[in-house]
């Protein structure tokens, strides 16, 4: 296996160069369009119209390699977003070591693992080196709640099992993370003048106040969390808030207890509407609750014995390596795909603190990162 450090630095350095923030991915999309049209004419490449769903310049990449070697198909998806600020990205190199200029991220998460895929792929063509079937998904939006994955067609895709590269560390596979509801819950009160006929109103902010005060938050249990992370309401310091909305999360490796902690949520603001009382006898109305949860994502759950955990084992044997299985607290197009019924497991790259302006990788961990996805699928 003879990977070219210095050919993946440059792609990774220019693929950094192109802005793509969350919905404006389209110019990196392009750009891997003609890549893979010019270099590879084996690969077929196809873009959806998630754009109309998403909110993007662009749809999901699709790429596919047929690959002449008799191997199950897998698939390897990465996202082409970054956060912000992601605007005018100049990359930084010293040594082995990539960082933006420091007013923007570098955007390694997740342009590392595209950089590793395409080095992998000229690395078997220019040995002439067959390879066996596989599928590159460059997805929208990851960014901003894994919008593209979850506009993505998963019957485009051959493979029934495939790595995300999307994560810090290398020679580690993340095996679980959490599925995850949002909630919002908007109390109605009642307007009145605060200074002149307090009595009149029903205080909604004070209601969701108490509600959130009684409810458990933070690390609930080993396997689940919840937080409450916005909130709105009110229109002046005169007047007792009629409104207030307030929105919040909770995650669960646990089905059942995530649907158990999102009901205790619920039951928390019900019971305080629903206590209420007038102390002075003088309104008609009574305050309302409205409860909605929004399933964000599923769990992600595989095991040792799943195939696409046994044979990234048998990969990373190969190259002399030990994998570490870790189980993670976040979401990602990963816990998608697996919610689709493809079993995903996350791979990291060797990106470091992630979405701050302090984002680094070295060119050392792209090569292990593309090492093992060599092994992989040769
Ligand atoms: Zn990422």
């Amino acid at each position: 296996m003879k990977l070219d450090g210095e050919r993946l630095a440059a792609l990774f350095t220019t693929l950094c160069e192109i802005d793509s923030p969350s919905r404006r991915e389209s110019r990196v999309a392009a750009f891997l369009r003609d890549l893979f049209a010019r270099e590879f004419q084996e690969a077929m490449v196809s873009e959806d119209q998630s754009g109309a769903a998403t909110g993007s310049d662009s749809g999901n990449l699709l790429v596919r390699f047929e690959g002449a070697l008799p191997l199950a198909p897998v698939f390897f998806c990465c996202h082409m977003d970054t956060v912000q600020p992601g605007e005018g990205v100049r990359v930084r190199r010293g040594g082995a070591l990539f960082t933006s200029g420091g007013e923007t991220v570098l955007g390694g998460d997740d342009k590392s693992g595209i950089a590793a895929l395409i080095e992998v792929m000229r690395t078997l063509r220019d040995a002439s080196q067959p390879h066996g079937p596989v599928e590159f998904v460059f997805t929208t939006c990851e960014e901003i709640g894994l919008l593209g994955a979850k506009h993505f067609d998963p019957s485009r895709l051959r493979a029934s099992m495939g790595y995300a590269l999307d994560s810090t560390g290398t020679n580690q596979v993340i095996i679980g993370a959490p599925a995850a509801n949002k909630i919002e819950a908007t109390i109605k009160g009642l307007a009145a003048h605060a200074g002149l006929n307090p009595e009149k109103g029903i205080d909604a902010i004070r209601l969701a106040a108490a509600a959130v005060a009684a409810m458990p938050l933070g690390r609930l249990d080993e396997e689940s969390t919840a937080n409450v992370g916005l909130i709105s309401g009110g229109t002046a310091t005169n007047i007792v808030p009629e409104a207030v909305s307030i929105k919040g999360e909770v995650r669960s490796h646990d089905e059942a207890k995530l649907e158990q902690y999102t009901r205790r949520m619920e039951g928390l603001f019900t019971d305080v509407v629903a206590g209420w009382r007038d102390p002075a006898g003088l309104i008609t109305a009574r305050p309302s609750l409205a409860f909605e949860v929004y399933r964000d994502y599923p769990a992600l759950r595989l095991t040792r014995e799943d195939e696409v955990v046994r044979r990234v084992e048998a990969a990373s044997g190969r190259l002399g390596r030990q994998l570490s299985h870790i189980v993670s607290g976040g979401g990602s197009d990963a816990n998608i795909f697996n919610g689709y019924g493809l079993k995903t497991a996350i791979l990291g790259t060797g990106m470091q603190k992630v979405h701050t302006t302090s984002e680094q990788i070295s060119l050392d961990d792209m090569l292990q990162t593309a090492a093992l996805v060599y092994m992989l699928i040769s």
